[in-house]
């Protein structure tokens, strides 16, 4: 059994580890030996508040990257490139399911193997989305994601135990410890997962405001300058857009129902921020390939307004299992099958939203879990329309609660009591994206994550 109190010892005195102790603590992770749970949790918590400066942060994220299996690059065209986004999550958060398809269906050079996450806390994750539709396939090994890759050019995927299988003991840990809100931690989870696919390029949405992990946008820019720079070291190219998450994102919030905005975005029906945030990450996209920005504009306008975007999804959905008549079928009813409640304003005034409390409403009603084996409610949800700083008047809908016609939705109700506030005072919405960081490397089809550099470090 590998003993970590030296490492304990050694971060208690607020030293740094050095890359042979960072292997050796990562290795031991997933090995026949791991260390006890108690010793790797008390090292998380003394990480957690002594922290580690950005070279063990490399390169913690990478053995944690090293420490699974990687998508070849070689596999792929070399003019091809490969991209991938990443979000630091939000409520209503489901941008990720139309970006994917809206690219693929602009442009044939870029491939997307997009291994996204499940929900965490109040926050919703893609492949609990996706995992609503009948049918629908997450859980693929690398070399699957390849195959799918090659023949469809985007996929999404659930991190499968053999992907940077260290963070999953340490993610496992940090959730039940308290110690997930730790940055370099955080860090080298996203990271080590999203690096494993080989990518030339990462956009990152940095979230800030209320139902942001990092709500201040301080502290969440000092996330997003460690994202960057760790990910840039490891040469990925990567842009940062820092958007807001005061109010939740969209009409809705609840698995299938973010199925059902996705198609509306990918149909030009959809609301006008979620809308805008996927348009403009595409654009980000197809700029990085090459593509100018009016070219990439007008290619995106084409092809939702043809209706290839939405073709792309379906056929995207296909290639993972998913039925598509059934899905169909499961939308159409939807607002049928569900009762619905609705908030309604207390007084008129300028409505002031506070996301997590949404967040957590959606998770009282089976939305979200609270313990990691906690099943999904697939269906049940929130429509919350109205958008930040909006006049409302007294006895106004609000937002509308979606749940079973057997259920109790007592807590969730309170949580959704809680989620905004009627000011008297006009006031400015923040703007939806607050701040881009664009990379001045320019993408090159050279393979991005060199082994030699990588080992080096910052
Ligand atoms: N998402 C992750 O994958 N890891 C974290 O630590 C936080 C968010």
């Amino acid at each position: 059994m590998t003993d970590l109190r030296p490492l304990i010892f050694k971060k208690q005195n607020e030293e740094a580890f050095t890359p042979p102790e960072i292997h050796a603590f990562v290795k031991s992770l997933n090995s026949k030996e791991p260390p006890p749970d108690e010793q790797i949790a008390s090292l998380l918590a003394f990480i957690f508040c002594r922290g580690m400066n950005k070279l063990e942060c490399f390169h913690l994220m990478n053995e944690m990257r090293l420490s699974g299996d990687q998508i070849r690059r070689d596999k792929f065209p070399a003019d091809a490139y490969l991209m991938d986004k990443h979000s630091t999550g939000g409520v209503g958060d489901k941008i990720s399911l139309p970006l994917v398809p809206l690219v693929a269906a602009c442009s044939e050079e870029i491939y997307i193997p997009m291994i996204a996450g499940r929900g965490l806390g109040h926050t919703g994750g893609t492949i609990d989305k996706l995992e609503s539709i009948p049918g629908c396939r997450t859980r693929w090994s690398a070399r699957e994601i390849e195959t799918l890759l090659k023949r469809e050019r985007a996929c999404f995927a659930a991190q499968s135990e053999k992907m940077a299988p260290a963070d999953r003991v340490l993610y496992a840990l940090r959730d039940i410890t308290g110690t997930v809100a730790s940055i370099p931690l955080v860090v080298s989870s996203i990271l080590s997962k999203k690096l494993s696919e080989s990518l030339d390029y990462l956009l990152l949405d940095l979230k800030y405001g209320d139902g942001a992990f990092f709500p201040e946008a301080e502290r969440s820019e000092e996330l997003g300058g460690w994202l960057v720079e760790i990910a840039r070291e490891a040469g990925v190219v990567c842009d940062l857009f820092q958007t807001a998450m005061q109010a939740p994102l969209g009409d809705y919030s609840g698995n299938l129902l973010e199925i059902l905005e996705t198609e509306l975005i990918l149909q030009g029906d959809g609301p006008s921020d979620s809308t805008q945030l996927s348009r403009e990450f595409a654009k980000a996209f197809l700029q990085r390939s090459g593509i100018e920005e009016q070219e990439a504009e007008s290619r995106i306008q084409e092809k939702i307004r043809s209706g290839e975007a939405l073709r792309y999804w379906e056929r995207m959905i296909k290639a993972q299992g998913g039925n598509l008549s059934k899905l169909r079928a499961k939308l159409k009813s939807l607002k049928q099958r569900l009762k619905r409640k609705r908030i309604l304003a207390p007084q008129s005034g300028y409505l002031h939203w506070k996301s997590k409390a949404l967040g957590w409403s959606l998770v009282a009603l089976g939305g979200g879990r609270r313990r990691a084996t906690d099943r999904i409610q697939a269906e049940v949800g929130l429509f919350h329309p109205l958008k930040e700083a909006e006049f409302v008047e007294k006895g106004q809908s609000l937002l509308e609660i979606y749940h079973l016609p057997t259920q109790s939705i007592e807590e969730a109700e309170d949580y959704a009591r809680s989620s905004y506030e009627i000011r008297e005072e006009s006031f400015s919405a923040p703007p939806l994206i607050r701040k881009v960081w664009r990379d001045e490397h320019k993408l090159s089809t050279e393979p991005r994550i060199s082994q030699s550099r990588a080992e080096r470090g910052p």
